[in-house]
């Protein structure tokens, strides 16, 4: 379906202002949630569990303790608690930039000529510039309410690590991150943001760990991935006093707290007098995903509703559309548990496209659980196809989409051209993840057109 939107225009009434019919809706403080949605102890069919590697027994909470925070650890595998508290701390530093705008995107629909009504949740104003820091500050926190000294981490594009090492300093906690060497090359301004905030940056793979140092003895120019980041974190984490491993994306507990986001949009949609036909997401590892699904599609559950939730990935990295579902490694060294999810297989390499941070090789237990069981749908984006659509939304809506972003906002554009073909005025509400300020470079190759 090869249509030339950029050029296209009319079909909708004519603002007689510009910018008459957008809009843009906001809670009070008090109505910022205080609970996360716990999918896990709603879905009817739950997930499997993760599998110790050795034994091949089921996790316990217990198993998980040396590596992450021990409130974490229970958040992970808690089935039962369909509502979660938000600590009084960390709610009163969301404050800070929640809720965020949820946006009525008249801009676009009005450049598509579409009879759909589009809206974005908009996660870029956060002070990290992403939905990362809505999970890095509750993973600081309970690291530091159980007397954590030093947190570590993997990142791809940086934007986690970055959320992270400000939210590590926020409690008083020591950052240590691994970023993955392509990525450290190639957004050298992370690395930049990552230190102001006091954290150690390594690209990975690194001598500075076991497994670093056997990836580069294998093969001495790899160009680190996810997978090679989390394995030295890990790593780090086991043998350091007082350290504890911390992750932006497809564990359970993430998409937990990145819940807060769906339930935002809940009580915002309700305000624009509206309840989404579709929910969309660019995918990674599933946090964004289902931070803004997981509320609305509690609704579909009991049969009250009947959204579609689709999850928008690269092509380059197609786990979701083209990938297994089976038990496999979080890591490329195979230190962490066995989880059952989609997945490429944790040797995978992904091409080195620019929306770093979708470049993981599988998806999120609780995610992949919903796409085997139909309650959700997976689309596969080509990079090119998603600058575009980042393009044209940063023209008719004047924010610059993360690279990551722009695969939600491409399956958005999919979507809204259906609808303008059958004359369906569908309301579709997608998450923008967060926004593409510090990645002008990749916006420069797609202009030259050297990308592919
Ligand atoms: C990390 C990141 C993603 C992908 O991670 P998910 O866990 O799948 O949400 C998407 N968008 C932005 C801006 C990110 O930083």
């Amino acid at each position: 379906m090869e249509q030339d939107y950029m050029e296209t225009q009319g079909g909708k009434m004519e603002d007689k202002q510009p910018g008459e019919h957008r809009k843009r809706y906001m809670l009070d403080e008090e109505e910022i949630p205080r609970r996360w949605y716990n999918i896990q102890a709603e879905m009817p069919v739950k997930p499997m569990p993760p599998l110790n590697p050795a034994t091949k027994e089921p996790l316990k909470a217990e198993d998980l303790y040396p590596i992450f925070a021990e409130e974490l650890c229970r958040q992970e595998l808690n089935q039962t608690d369909v509502w979660i508290d938000i600590p009084e701390e960390v709610r009163n530093l969301y404050k800070y930039y929640r809720s965020t705008p949820l946006v009525r995107a008249y801009g676009l629909e009005k450049a598509l000529g579409t009879p759909a009504h589009i809206y974005f949740k908009n996660e870029s104003v956060s002070p990290m510039g992403s939905h990362k820091l809505n999970s890095a500050i509750p993973q600081a926190y309970y690291c530091k309410r159980e007397g954590v000294t030093n947190v570590t981490t993997e990142t791809g594009a940086g934007q986690w690590g970055a959320s992270l090492a400000y939210a590590a300093k926020m409690f008083g906690l020591e950052a240590a991150v691994y970023q993955v060497k392509i990525s450290y090359e190639q957004k050298p301004y992370r690395k930049s943001i990552m230190q102001t905030f006091g954290a150690q940056v390594t690209p990975s793979p690194s001598m500075s760990t076991r497994a670093g140092k056997d990836i580069l003895t294998a093969n001495p120019n790899h160009q680190g991935s996810l997978g090679t980041a989390i394995s030295e974190a890990v790593e780090l984490a086991r043998t350091t006093p007082n350290c504890k491993y911390t992750l932006g994306s497809v564990l359970s507990h993430v998409s937990l707290h990145q819940t807060v986001i769906g339930l935002e949009a809940e009580k915002q949609m309700e305000m624009a007098g509206e309840y989404p036909d579709m929910v969309i997401a660019c995918f990674g590892g599933g946090s964004n995903f289902g931070g803004i699904a997981f509320p609305f599609m509690r609704h579909n559950f009991t049969g009250k509703k009947n959204t579609r939730f689709i999850a928008a990935e690269p092509t380059a990295c197609p786990k979701l559309t083209s990938g297994e579902f089976r038990y496999d490694f979080g890591d490329e060294a195979g230190y962490t548990p066995l989880l059952p999810m989609y997945t490429l297989g944790h040797k995978f390499q992904p091409a080195n496209i620019h929306a770093g941070g979708l470049r993981y090789h599988g998806a999120g237990v609780i995610v992949s659980q919903l796409l085997k069981d139909g309650w959700m749908e997976a689309v596969d984006i080509p990079q090119l196809e998603s600058f575009k659509a980042g393009t044209l939304f940063a023209r008719t809506e004047g924010i610059i989409p993360a690279p990551e972003s722009c695969h939600a906002i491409a399956a958005t554009i999919r979507e809204a051209l259906k609808c303008k073909e059958t004359g369906e005025e569908k309301v579709i509400l997608f998450n923008l993840s967060g926004h593409g300020l510090i990645d002008m470079a990749s916006y420069d190759k797609y202009f030259a057109g050297d990308l592919v």
